[in-house]
């Protein structure tokens, strides 16, 4: 049950008995109770809400205007909504569908009812969180896949100047250390670093395993210095890293790091990280565990 405390429910009705009655049923989940549209609007953009049970009839704002706006919002969009109505005629429960409602219950409240409907939702809910994951993460590091870094990379490259960066970067011989301690050992220092990387970065970068033992990295900096202190950061924390096995020894690895900036002469993406592949191969040629910019 200790779960369900993490599923945060927004109730919004004007009838407090209505309410409190969905509080007690629903008592094993986190419960946002809420008197009117206008008052839902706010919570749904200061809370993470994972369900909405929503009265079809209120005074000011009424279900059907409120859940028209929730579905106009991009991060509120994919919050269900189950609808609370007195209304059972066909047209009114065509209507709860239409508008992007997920399911309706009927007053009163039945418990078993509504609990059940709850869950299936936030069920469904968990599904399609797991398949986005699936469809758009890295299975072992859990950073972007190579299609999702090239469907949020485009945009930022078609949207900047010469402040974006793109990075290349590798790990140094990784094929030792899965010769040397196997490749579970490989797959661990590969999630490793990948977390560390993630740790260093602006928290707006876009970064991605583009496959095998490469990342990528984009982002803008105000300045060439404070790009660089990005790079620099990343090489030194991923190098001072000690990874603990299971065994109680330690591995530690290097990565080497080509860099891209958007000079006019670079007019796609691809071309952006083909320069900062060649600059990783050069990275790689002076001894490994540094970065190579070629400036213009
Ligand atoms: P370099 O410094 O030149 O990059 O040397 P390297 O050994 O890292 O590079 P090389 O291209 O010779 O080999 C890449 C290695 O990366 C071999 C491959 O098995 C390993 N690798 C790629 N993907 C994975 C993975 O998902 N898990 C593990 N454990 N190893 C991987
Ligand atoms: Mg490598």
């Amino acid at each position: 049950m200790d779960d369900n405390k993490n599923k945060t429910i927004l109730v919004i009705d004007d009838t407090e008995r209505n309410l409190d009655m969905a509080r007690s049923i629903l008592q094993d989940y986190d419960v946002i109770p809420c008197t009117s549209g206008a008052d839902a609007l706010k919570v749904v953009r200061d809370e993470q809400i994972h369900l909405i049970l929503l009265n079809t009839h209120m005074p000011d704002m009424d279900g059907y205007t409120l859940c028209r706006k929730l579905k106009q919002y991009p991060n509120t969009q994919e919050i269900p909504i189950i609808f609370i109505t007195a209304e059972t005629d066909e047209k009114s429960i065509e209507k709860v569908y239409d508008l992007g409602g997920a399911d309706y219950v009927t007053q009163p409240f039945k418990a078993k009812e509504l609990l059940a409907r709850v869950r299936v939702q936030l069920q469904v809910q968990e599904m399609i969180r797991e398949l986005d994951m699936m469809a758009t993460r890295d299975v072992l590091t859990r950073v972007l896949n190579r299609k999702r870094f090239f469907e949020l990379g485009e945009p930022l490259f078609n949207a900047s100047g010469s402040e974006l960066y793109v990075l290349m970067i590798d790990i140094d011989y990784l094929k030792k250390i899965n010769d040397q301690y196997g490749h579970d050992v490989g797959d661990i220092v590969l999630k490793t670093v990948a977390n560390v990387i993630k740790d260093v970065l602006p928290p707006d970068a876009i970064f991605g395993r583009m496959g095998g033992e490469d990342f990528s990295v984009m982002y803008t900096a105000q300045t060439h210095e404070l790009s660089m202190d990005i790079v620099s950061d990343i090489l030194k924390t991923v190098a001072e890293t000690q990874i603990l096995l299971k065994d109680g020894s330690a591995v530690s690895c290097t990565i080497s790091i080509g860099i891209g900036r958007k000079y006019p002469e670079f007019n796609s993406l691809g071309s952006l990280l083909q320069e900062a592949d060649i600059t990783l191969c050069q990275a790689k040629e002076s001894g490994r565990n540094t970065s190579i910019f070629r400036d213009r």
